[in-house]
């Protein structure tokens, strides 16, 4: 029998844990998950679908139950943040969904991770340790041993305080999905700390009832404007509005969920057209992220030790693929374990190609000013319903079981 220790219980490493756990149909593999978190949770605000991510949690066998609260949407829509004007929109029915196989949907995060943790709570392989926040591994050629100490709190940066109460756990396997400042890939990969976009984020979640009906979009609206975007779509089976307004302001420091006043949030837009402004003033209990990713890397194994999800490749959520493909890194990790390197080769370059596509999305089509958005919005306006669809192909149709070899689909 073989054992695994995942450091990080986040999407990526619940999704690994069922996926590893039902990999050894004759050798039963058993799972542990250390979270530094005194609790296994996520945190309360929207995340993005596309059909890769439905595709894989079927194949992780909680789809039908993220469905449930799952909002359906239309549209991807692009709008000039500054006139106010519509530029685009890509449509998610009809031939999109005939085309890809699976919806394109928005969830409340919790909708989505606790699936996945009733799943291995109810997978008596899988067991779930929360309070230990992993330090460092050593290998010999038949076993790791992870070290791990008693968390106490999280700080903004990313470090643990604790009571320094030091656990050993050996294993066959470790994975790091200990996210974008991971332990595991601080030691295997050892590029510091991660990047600093200098793009800052504000987030808010609304009741629903506090909108007003002509603005309830069954859409992902992005307005876009010079150096700031801002975007709202329906979560909670409809209940509530997430709201994300983000400005390149050249911020140098990491920040992770700090409290900011609406009021500053509200100043930080002056351009924005007045629908948007009216949907950004609706919102409070903002919370401010500075957004971080990394250069995709080579180096994804070390032995029994293996990288996934935002410790992996962590990216900007420009493409709204990060979670997306940590559930896809999830179900070829099972299907090839214990072979890491064949996990490894078949998620880099795909996972590399969604980072810098998610850099590009900010630099070109979020973010331009003055010329270079008027070009945008005639190069967008332009494109058919199926360009659209032919541009996104790369990224929504893949199928983590059957489409091992990266595609050259249009990008
Ligand atoms: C603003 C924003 C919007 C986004 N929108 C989307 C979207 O629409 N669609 C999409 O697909 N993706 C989106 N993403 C990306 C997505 O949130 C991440 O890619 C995804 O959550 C990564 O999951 P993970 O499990 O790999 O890492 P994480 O979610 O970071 O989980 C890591 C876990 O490990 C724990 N941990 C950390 N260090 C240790 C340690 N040393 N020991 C033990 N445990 C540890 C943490 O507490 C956490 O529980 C967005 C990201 C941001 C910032």
């Amino acid at each position: 029998m073989a054992n695994t220790l995942i450091a990080g219980g986040g999407i990526g490493g619940l999704a690994a844990a069922l996926s590893i756990a039902r990999a050894g149909t004759n050798d039963p593999h058993r799972v542990t998950v250390l979270e530094r978190g005194d609790r296994f949770a996520e945190l309360g605000a929207g995340i993005q679908l596309a059909p890769n991510a439905f595709r894989a949690l079927d194949l992780l066998g909680v789809g039908d139950r993220v469905r449930e609260r799952a909002v359906f949407i239309d549209e991807l829509r692009l709008m000039d943040g500054t006139t106010g004007r519509r530029v685009t929109g890509l449509p998610l029915t009809g031939t999109y969904r005939e085309r890809f196989g699976n919806p394109y949907a928005v969830v409340h995060r919790g909708d989505l991770y606790q699936p996945l943790l009733d799943a291995c709570r109810a997978d008596g392989r899988i067991e779930l340790l929360p309070g230990h926040a992993v330090t460092g591994y050593t290998q010999t050629a038949d076993k790791v041993v992870v070290t791990s100490r008693i968390a106490g709190k999280v700080t903004a940066d990313g470090r643990t305080t604790g009571s320094g109460t030091v656990t050993r756990f050996e294993a066959d396997y470790l994975i790091g999905a200990d996210g974008i400042r991971s332990a595991v890939r601080a030691q295997l990969v050892g590029d510091g700390r991660p990047r600093v976009s200098g793009h800052t984020i504000h987030r808010s979640v609304i009741p629903m009832e506090r909108v007003p009906e002509e603005l309830r979009w069954n859409v992902v609206t992005l307005w876009a404007g010079p150096k700031w975007h801002f975007v709202h779509y329906p979560i909670g089976g409809g209940a509530f509005l997430n709201l994300a307004a983000t400005v390149d302001d050249g911020a140098t420091r990491e920040v992770a969920g700090e409290p900011v006043a609406r009021e500053v949030v509200r100043n930080r837009f002056p351009g924005l057209s007045d629908t948007a402004r009216a949907l950004l003033a609706l919102g409070d209990e903002w919370r401010t992220w500075v957004l971080c990713d990394r250069d995709p890397v080579s180096a994804w194994t070390d032995g029994r030790v293996a990288l996934l999800g935002d410790a992996a490749h962590p990216m900007l959520q420009y493409a709204a693929q990060g979670a997306c493909t940590a559930l896809e890194d999830a179900v070829v990790l099972g299907d090839v374990f214990p072979d890491l390197d064949a996990y490894a080769a078949l998620r880099r370059e795909r996972t590399a190609d969604a980072t810098r596509a998610a850099r590009w999305l900010g630099d070109r089509i979020y973010h331009p000013a003055g010329e270079a958005a008027r070009e945008r919005n005639g190069m967008l306006a332009a494109l058919s319903e199926t360009d659209l669809h032919d541009h996104v192909a790369w990224l929504h149709a893949y199928n983590p079981r059957t489409e091992r070899i990266p595609s050259d689909a249009v990008r």
